[in-house]
């Protein structure tokens, strides 16, 4: 067999295994299984394996950089799966992005909020879903905006003609326990629950966009509807 090929079949393994530990966790905590997106994360892996993915039934990938996924994804091809930004956008990119991703996953200021709804009203796209990213750890490293500057960020979202805000995102600080991780994801869902009470997500639920390959049994526990996995599908990432 050719390593291609074995690559494939291996990518299937265990994206069956991701599937189905998904459905146990989701069972385990009375939930539909149905009910958790499950985003493959393909940072660093080439356009080829990408096309392996979806060839397997990946239907939603994961991109951190927007130059990184813009070569990948003219490749790939814009159409072939739902496309979602995980990582820090600079605002000079915007217009990129939304050119590229179907998703925002990581809003993190009222700047670049308003720079992404002018980058729609540009490239004429009448809605872009954004997700909020909150920094819950206080960690210097990762982004997202502190809970107190959350309403003045959903405001900035509701006011602007053409975001459309679906729900919240958070990175946790990486514990070996994924046990510690759940407060966190905890916290998520009570700030989300809150913005639902407010109609703040429009006629959504709020999307809760949460978990990655070592935490993301903890995060379907605590409410998440979309699970954000790389490792546990692509294998170890490719040198950048
Ligand atoms: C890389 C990345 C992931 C996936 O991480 P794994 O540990 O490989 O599953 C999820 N979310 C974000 C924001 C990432 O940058």
């Amino acid at each position: 067999m050719s390593s291609a090929a074995q690559t494939s079949d291996e990518l299937r393994l265990r994206l069956q295994d991701v599937h189905s530990r998904i459905e146990i966790a989701a069972k385990g905590s009375h939930r539909e299984p149905a009910a958790i997106k499950l985003v493959a994360v393909s940072k660093t892996h080439p356009a080829e394996v990408v096309r392996q993915a979806i060839d397997a039934g990946v239907a939603d990938l994961g991109e951190n950089r927007v130059q990184e996924a813009e070569s990948k994804i003219n490749e790939v091809g814009r159409e072939r799966a739902r496309w979602h930004l995980i990582g820090h956008l600079q605002s000079n990119k915007a217009r990129r992005a939304v050119q590229l991703f179907d998703v925002v996953h990581s809003l993190d200021s009222a700047a670049l909020a308003r720079k992404l709804d002018h980058a729609c009203r540009e490239e004429n796209r009448d809605v872009l879903p954004v997700l909020i990213q909150l920094d819950l750890g206080h960690e210097a490293t990762k982004s997202g905006v502190d809970e107190k500057e959350l309403p003045g960020i959903v405001d900035s979202v509701n006011e602007s003609e053409r975001l459309r805000l679906v729900g919240l995102m958070t990175l946790p600080p990486f514990f070996e326990d994924a046990e510690l991780a759940r407060p966190y994801f905890a916290r998520l869902r009570e700030l989300r629950d809150k913005l639902r009470e407010q109609k703040k997500f429009g006629d959504g639920e709020g999307e809760l966009s949460m978990g990655m390959t070592h935490d993301y049994l903890v995060a379907i526990e605590e409410g998440a509807t979309m699970v954000r996995v790389g490792t546990a599908i692509f294998g170890q990432r490719q040198p950048r």
